[in-house]
């Protein structure tokens, strides 16, 4: 299958597993002279998973994204460790682990506050060891991967050989087998085995491609990109569920703008937001200038200095062009602002789902906050108290601030929302009663019947 690789020798399997005959390849072991690692680069708990597995007998060492990071200087999101032990057997060496997954059936083990990841060696799918099956779907998609087999077989699954490195923590020497090391060195991001075949048995590697080029600044090589490019339409058979995991990996790991960016060029972004990409105007995406750059730039600068941020902004700030278009036809075939919001919403999101499955309790909250943009913009005295208590207030006002750096609402009405929640009680009532000073009860009223009109004077 992977015609780069040299077959070198056939080591006997590691540990109990005995597949048809493994492909076995020489890994090159790679000194601490070399690598800079220590035990001490890595956390506790997954120092003391490799041990307990080992002193029951198994092998056990780091992989994947967590020797990538540390090879590049940067601080592991968590710890993979990967062993011979089956998941039953994980769980036998630890009471308090978890069998979990589906499609990759591993094992959670809590240490202290840490859960580390154990997942069992694998074979890719051309080579089937025992204890496990391989389901493809269409396009060579893997549907399902639970063949177990040897480390020699583990490696080859993987995506990229900068994600393919295993750390022996106990020896301290990284073991490469696919010149991982020399690409992490020189900042490539290169597949395992032919491109354009490991693309499509699971199209989801392009959206890693661009995370951790973005995340990681990690070159993919032009011709990767075309690549990518030419097969982005294989997303439309990832199933929406998994996407919606992946495009929050993509986007909440603080570089949304980069991974924007290259979701944009490489043709992935209409793919996974075709409303979105067909609504854009120039301004929207201007960098530094329109609401959804801006978004981005302001979920990357939370998420850099620790502060929560929610899958339901990211959304709302997304495909917000999109449900105005729809919005702005409605009210001009006579319907109601708030009426003709709610159904732009319902069909903005819904067939949206069809592509990126947006949980229920996400769009809830994506509905709230658009919704709540006619509300701040009405200012209806009566409703300001109750505003400010509503749950989904503080998202909707910075909903609301973004719109107004983008130039698409009143920078006055922004700033006033921002002094009401400055200021003490006794203020704030002086606020609103000039806010009612303003106006006539009998226009109030009419604003509230009649709501479109009363917004117009703050809209775009
Ligand atoms: P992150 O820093 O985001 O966790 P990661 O590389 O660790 O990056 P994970 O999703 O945690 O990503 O996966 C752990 C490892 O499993 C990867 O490094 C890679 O070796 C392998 N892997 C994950 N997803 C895939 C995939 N879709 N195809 C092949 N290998 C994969
Ligand atoms: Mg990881």
């Amino acid at each position: 299958m992977f015609s780069f690789f040299k077959k070198v020798t056939s080591k006997s399997p590691v540990g109990s597993r005995q597949g048809p005959e493994p492909i076995s390849l020489e890994p090159v072991l790679i000194p601490a002279s070399q690598h800079g690692l220590s035990e001490a680069s890595i956390s506790s708990g997954a120092r003391k998973v490799i041990k307990a597995l080992r002193e029951a007998g198994y092998a056990a060492e780091l992989v994947g994204g967590c020797v990538r990071d540390l090879l590049l200087g940067q601080t592991p999101k968590d710890f993979d460790v990967v062993t011979d032990a089956l998941p039953e057997e994980v769980r036998q060496v630890f009471r308090r682990a978890r069998l979990i997954g589906r499609r990759f059936r591993l094992a959670h083990v809590r240490m202290g506050r840490e859960v580390i990841e154990v997942s069992t060696y694998r074979a890719s799918s051309a080579n089937s060891g025992q204890g496990g099956e391989v389901i493809h779907g269409d396009y060579g998609r893997i549907l399902r991967d639970n063949v177990f087999g040897t480390r020699d077989e583990d490696v080859l699954r993987r995506d990229f050989t900068a994600n393919a490195l295993y750390y022996d923590p106990v020896k301290n020497h990284v073991i490469d087998y696919v010149n991982g090391f020399e690409d992490i060195h020189q900042r490539r991001l290169r597949f395992i085995g032919e491109p354009a075949e490991r693309l499509s048995e699971d199209p989801v590697r392009m959206l890693r491609a661009v995370r951790f080029k973005a995340k990681l600044g990690l070159t993919l090589g032009d011709q990767i990109e075309d690549l990518i490019r030419d097969n982005a339409f294989l997303l439309r058979h990832v199933p929406p569920a998994r996407l919606f995991d992946e495009v929050l990996k993509m986007f909440h790991h603080g570089c949304a703008v980069s991974v924007f960016s290259a979701l944009r060029e490489l043709h992935l972004f209409a793919e996974l937001f075709p409303q979105a990409d067909r609504a854009f105007e120039s301004i929207d995406v201007a960098p530094g200038v329109g609401l959804v750059w801006r978004a981005l730039e302001n979920t990357d600068r939370r998420v850099q200095v620790g502060k929560p941020v929610i899958a339901a902004f990211l959304f709302a700030a997304l495909l917000w062009r999109a449900v105005r278009i729809q919005r702005d036809r409605y009210v001009q075939e006579g319907m109601p602002i708030l009426p003709a919001i709610q159904r732009s919403a319902t069909m903005v999101v819904g067939r949206e789902n069809q592509r990126v499955a947006i949980p229920r309790r996400v769009s809830t909250v994506i509905f709230e906050i658009w919704e709540l943009q006619d509300r701040l913009e009405a200012r209806r005295p009566r409703t300001i108290a109750r505003l400010l208590e509503n749950k989904r207030f503080r998202a909707a006002y910075d909903f609301l601030v973004l719109r107004s750096q983008a130039g698409e609402s009143d920078e006055a009405l922004t700033q006033w929302w921002t002094r009401i929640q400055e200021v003490d009680p006794p203020e704030q009532q002086q606020m609103i009663k000039l806010l009612k000073g303003g106006g006539s009860g009998h226009k109030r009223r009419r604003a509230r019947k009649r709501p479109s009109k009363s917004t117009t004077k703050h809209r775009e």
